[in-house]
């Protein structure tokens, strides 16, 4: 099946000039694939993720997101959608200050229905996976960068959401961090889980199966990296 589904959308802003940020864009996602998306800065790349993230609409076009035309959704819809079917991993995703690190991660489950006791069991078992269990009590301020970026990866996946929004995931870790992040995004996708990552290193876009390069709003061209990232 198809997890995303975009079909000649344009994005413009209008400040002035109108910038097309995103200019007639048809890219197909299929359920449990692992697209990794490059472009120079300005190029559509957090549009785009945006648009997918069901955190802005199309001016034209269609979005669908899980089967659903994301434009036709109102925002309790949409707000339902990105809490238990996206998992978002963007930098600009803070954390709750005075929440703990292991609250922060156990956050999300609030849309399940799920108790508190079991939220915070499986808070913790992400907090493990990512190498945080140590800190599980600390408030993000007496976190590192790194540390601080790897509770909100937990807290993108703790409800184990069908599609993972990654933004620059591993911009600001350690070169062993970062190699641990792209484990758990592997790990993920052998488990099923749509993964779209946006980067601007080779090396991380070479975890994914294939690689969508954007170039001034538009679709470049899509290179195939073979069956040898896929899960099966
Ligand atoms: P692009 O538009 O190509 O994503 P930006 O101009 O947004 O690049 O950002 C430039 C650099 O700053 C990039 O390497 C990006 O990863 C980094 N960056 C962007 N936003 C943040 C943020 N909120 N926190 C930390 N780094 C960021
Ligand atoms: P990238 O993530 O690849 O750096 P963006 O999607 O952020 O690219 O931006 C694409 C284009 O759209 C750029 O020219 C940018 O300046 C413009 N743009 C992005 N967001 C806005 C906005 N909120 N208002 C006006 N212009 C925007």
């Amino acid at each position: 099946g198809t997890a995303v589904s975009l079909q000649n959308v344009r994005k413009t802003y209008q400040l002035g000039e109108p910038v097309h940020a995103l200019d007639g864009v048809s890219l197909d996602i299929t359920r449990g694939s692992y697209t990794a998306i490059m472009g120079p800065s300005g190029s559509g790349k957090s549009t785009l993720m945006n648009l997918v993230g069901c955190l802005d609409t199309p001016t034209e076009g269609t979005v669908i997101v899980d089967g659903a035309d994301v434009a036709t959704l109102d925002d309790r819809e949409r707000t339902t959608l990105r809490g238990t079917t996206v998992g978002f991993v963007f930098q600009t995703f803070n954390l709750m200050p005075r929440l703990t690190a292991l609250e922060n991660v156990a956050l999300p489950q609030l849309f399940q229905n799920v108790g508190r006791g079991e939220r915070r069991e499986r808070a913790r078992e992400l907090l493990e996976r990512v190498g945080l269990a140590d800190r599980a009590d600390h408030l993000p301020n007496e976190l590192s960068g790194g540390q601080r970026q790897r509770v909100a990866l937990a807290r993108a996946l703790v409800n184990d959401p069908a599609l993972v929004l990654a933004d620059e995931p591993s911009g600001n870790l350690d070169t062993e961090t970062e190699a641990d992040v792209l484990d758990l995004f592997a790990e993920f996708h052998g488990g099923g889980t749509t993964m779209i990552v946006v980067t601007h290193e080779r090396h991380v876009a070479e975890r994914a199966e294939r690689i969508v390069h954007l170039l001034d709003g538009k679709l470049e061209r899509i290179e195939d990296l073979g069956s040898a990232n896929a899960s099966d």
